[in-house]
């Protein structure tokens, strides 16, 4: 197979920036190991897969390697999250149980300190929140690469694979100005988010095309636009630990967290995580007081018409928390527009407050509904949704059962977790697992 072939970018050299040389040399075009994807799950299942005398190379689309690592968490890179590893299978919903033997094989724990051995000590930010001490992704970014340079592992990028076919010893791969292959292949090209980062969706073609079922994607951990939405000159109001309920006919999910209101929608953390769950025309109630205190709420009220009938609405409505506990405060501009979409006048006064118009008011507060007109596409979710059917995957290599020497990683699988270091941890523990399997198969060859 072997043919001349541009270099581009690396090849056991210098950490490579954006930028090509024009070198033509003779293409070492067979492998033990082709990674399509020089993401975090493909950089750390290289320099985790490498060993004396075998020849891994990583595929890379881009120009150089871990465009979306360097963007995570807004460039300072929240790795992964503080506290017991067993808890992490929680914030992966439904998938947790397949990336169980992952997640519990290489820790959080694990991560860090492969990091710090490496010279790059993490640091706890609010609510468990792990990056590194720096603050900057790059420096993530830059020991995975020295890793792989050091090990010797071959990264060529500009490399945009077109295609993978099976061959009867192990695969060939086509990108647009060579081919390349290998007895083993690992497909980590991430999901389909922030498709300029170089992760657009391949990887599903692919695999599609070895034989896998691909399980419907879309994105997730993303901002929502909202029908008729009443809060657009509110935009910037933010409230801590809102609980949130959705809705399809009946109630599926509930929710508490940070939330924001945005022009167009809501965001925050607590939209963002629950976004995973939601589809257009979905309802969602925001509680800005528990509906579980809809009695005191409804007592509060009556009460505050016969002692101070002349009292505004409004202004007894920005008591709210010290009367009705787990309550949130209100800015007054909020009030006269929750007052507005209960049909109120915002000098209402308490005397005036009918049993039917409290009762309208107490819905409002302790379940707003909002109907979801549409999910912020791939340009702004964090992950994708759906992706390689896990029931397809070994969960204790990572390796497909379908075919074999075939292995996937990352974010191209049917995995997704909520915002705060999770998918992150997820990308470099199946990476890992998958080294492991990868190690052995090679060490026996
Ligand atoms: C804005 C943003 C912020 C985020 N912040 C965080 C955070 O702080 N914490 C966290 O845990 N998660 C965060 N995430 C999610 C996290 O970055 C991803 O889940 C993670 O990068 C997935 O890793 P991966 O290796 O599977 O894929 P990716 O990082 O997507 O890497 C895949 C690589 O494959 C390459 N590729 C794709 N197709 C081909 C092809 N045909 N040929 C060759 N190469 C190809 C791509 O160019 C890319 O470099 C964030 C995501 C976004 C978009």
């Amino acid at each position: 197979m072997a043919k001349l072939h541009k270099k581009t970018c690396s090849n056991l050299g210098d950490v490579p920036e954006a930028g090509e040389m024009d070198e033509l040399l003779p293409g070492p075009e067979d492998y033990d190991l082709i990674i399509v994807g020089a993401g975090p799950s493909g950089l750390f299942c290289a320099i985790n897969s490498m060993q004396k005398g075998k020849r891994i190379l990583i595929l890379e689309k881009k120009n150089s390697p871990g465009h979306k690592l360097l963007i995570s968490g807004s460039g300072h890179c929240n790795i992964t999250h503080d506290g017991n590893i067993r808890n992490f299978l929680d914030h992966f919903g439904d998938h947790g149980r397949f990336l169980r033997p992952a997640l519990l094989g290489f820790t959080n724990s694990d991560l860090i300190s492969f990091f710090k051995e490496n010279g790059l000590g993490m640091i706890r930010e609010k609510g468990g929140k792990m990056f590194p001490e720096t603050l900057q992704a790059r420096d993530v970014l830059n020991i995975l690469i020295e890793q792989c340079r050091a090990l010797g592992v071959v990264i060529k990028c500009n490399q945009a694979v077109k295609s993978i076919t099976r061959k009867e010893d192990g695969f060939l791969v086509d990108c647009e100005n060579g081919s390349y292959g290998s007895r083993l292949l690992v497909i980590a090209t991430g999901g389909c988010t922030y498709p300029a980062t170089g992760s657009s969706g391949d990887g599903y073609r692919f695999a599609g095309i070895l034989g896998h079922r691909i399980v419907e994607i879309g994105p997730a951990l993303t901002p929502l636009l909202i029908k008729d939405y009443p809060f657009s000159d509110l935009a910037g109001l933010s409230f801590p630990d809102m609980k949130i309920s959705l809705y399809r006919h009946a109630k599926i999910r509930e929710h508490q967290g940070d939330i924001l209101f945005t022009h167009e929608g809501l965001s925050g953390p607590g939209i963002l995580d629950l976004s995973r769950y939601i589809r257009a025309e979905d309802v969602l109630k925001l509680s800005f007081a528990p509906a579980d205190k809809r009695d005191a709420l409804e007592k509060w009220l009556v009460d505050m018409a016969r002692q101070d009938g002349g009292r505004s609405l409004l202004s007894v409505l920005s008591d709210l928390p010290r009367f009705v506990p787990s309550s949130l405060p209100l800015p007054s501009r909020l009030i006269k527009r929750i007052l507005e979409i209960s049909g109120m006048a915002s000098d209402l006064q308490m005397a005036q407050l009918t049993r039917e118009m409290r009762n309208r008011l107490i819905d409002n507060l302790t379940a707003l509904s909002l109907v979801v007109s549409d999910l912020c596409g791939y340009n702004q979710a964090m992950v994708t949704r759906g992706g390689v059917e896990t029931m397809e995957v070994n969960p204790k290599t990572m390796q497909s059962r379908l075919v074999k020497g075939l292995y996937l990683v990352g974010e191209v699988l049917d995995v997704d977790g909520d915002t705060g270091g999770y998918n992150l941890q997820a990308a470099f523990s199946t990476g890992m697992l998958a080294a492991g399997s990868i190690k052995s198969t090679l060490l026996s060859s």
